[in-house]
């Protein structure tokens, strides 16, 4: 079957789904799309897809449906709000959005109960990713429905992973940017600490970037300017990976962690921290921003 056969309905338009639903117009398939903002609409026409009045006519004979939304709750009232109902038995439903694992194995649920397939396909790789088609994804579902899947995630992606059944794909994204957030908050501490002890930002970058505290929160995204060029420190912490976006999802973490009676002190409290920097005006900053709240608290100022 060729891409110019297959239909997609794709709900949510947003930042990361718009560039998604344009990349796969790119790749010949057909894109009925559909969004509440009326801007991301316009977009959508510019980029070629077909713009419909509604989610459920996006599934309206489709193939495959993908949803790439803000919440679960978002994901599960379209779901049980008519999406699954218009699109004929046997549809594929691939849930691209970030939601707590629990709505994500509750829509698996309804998408079987309705008689159709799914996936829950999260992302990493940003806006960028989502322009470039270079999103790596996180894929939980059976073994027949992630093969469906896959030609429309690789084009959408350079790394399609396939982690396990229902709502395991959700379970590697959390549990990813929870090493994330708990290991950019540590590598803040120690540049913090080598600040007081007179030790430079390129020294401790130096040993560190070299030895046993070598991670991605240092080398690729370092929280100070100067030793990795192109990390948003540079740039006055403009993301990058938002401090709300990390915020959401160590609350995602945090929830799993609570329902699994999971003993991981450090992941709950980088949940903490993350909250309270979202909260107190910096959610557009870079994650990586985070080292400013410790320097000043550290120096006894609050922000
Ligand atoms: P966004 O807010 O830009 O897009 C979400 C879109 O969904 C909005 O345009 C909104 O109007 C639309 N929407 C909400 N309810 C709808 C409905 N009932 N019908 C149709 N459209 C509806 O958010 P985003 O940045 O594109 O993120 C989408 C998802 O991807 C989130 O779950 C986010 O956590 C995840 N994610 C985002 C990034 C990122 O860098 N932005 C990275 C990885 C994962």
């Amino acid at each position: 079957m060729s891409t110019n056969d297959i239909t997609v309905g794709f709900v949510g338009l947003g930042h990361m789904g718009g560039p998604m639903a344009a990349n796969l117009v790119k790749a010949g398939y057909v894109v009925k799309g559909f969004d509440l903002v009326p801007a991301a609409l316009e977009q959508a026409r510019r980029d070629g897809i077909t713009v419909v009045d509604s989610a459920a006519l996006a599934a309206t004979d489709a193939d495959v449906v993908v949803t790439m939304l803000p919440s679960g709750k978002h994901v599960l009232d379209l779901y049980e709000g008519g999406l699954l109902t218009a699109a004929r038995q046997g549809t594929l439903f691939v849930d691209s959005s970030t939601i707590d694992v629990a709505d994500a194995r509750a829509a698996h649920e309804l998408a079987e109960q309705a008689g159709h397939r799914s996936v829950d396909a999260p992302v990493s790789g940003g806006v960028m990713g989502a322009a470039a088609g270079t999103l790596a994804f996180m894929v939980g579902g059976a073994d027949e429905d992630f093969e469906a899947a896959r030609p429309l995630l690789e084009v959408m992606g350079r790394k399609v992973v396939h982690c396990g059944g229902p709502g395991v794909g959700q379970a590697a994204k959390i549990c990813n940017n929870m090493i994330l957030g708990v290991s950019m908050i540590a590598i803040s501490e120690a540049f913090v600490l080598g600040e007081k002890l007179g030790l430079s930002n390129q020294a401790l970058f130096d040993v560190a970037s070299n030895a046993s505290g070598q991670c991605w929160a240092l080398t690729t995204n370092c929280p100070v300017p100067g030793p990795v060029p192109a990390s948003p420190a540079n740039n006055d912490y403009q993301p990058g990976f938002a401090a709300a976006l990390m915020d959401k999802d160590l609350g995602l973490a945090a929830n799993a962690l609570r329902a699994n009676g999971v003993d991981a002190e450090l992941g709950m409290r980088a949940a903490e921290l993350y909250r309270r920097f979202h909260e107190t005006g910096h959610g557009g900053e870079d994650f990586s921003a985070i080292i400013r709240d410790i320097r000043d608290r550290s120096n006894g100022e609050t922000r």
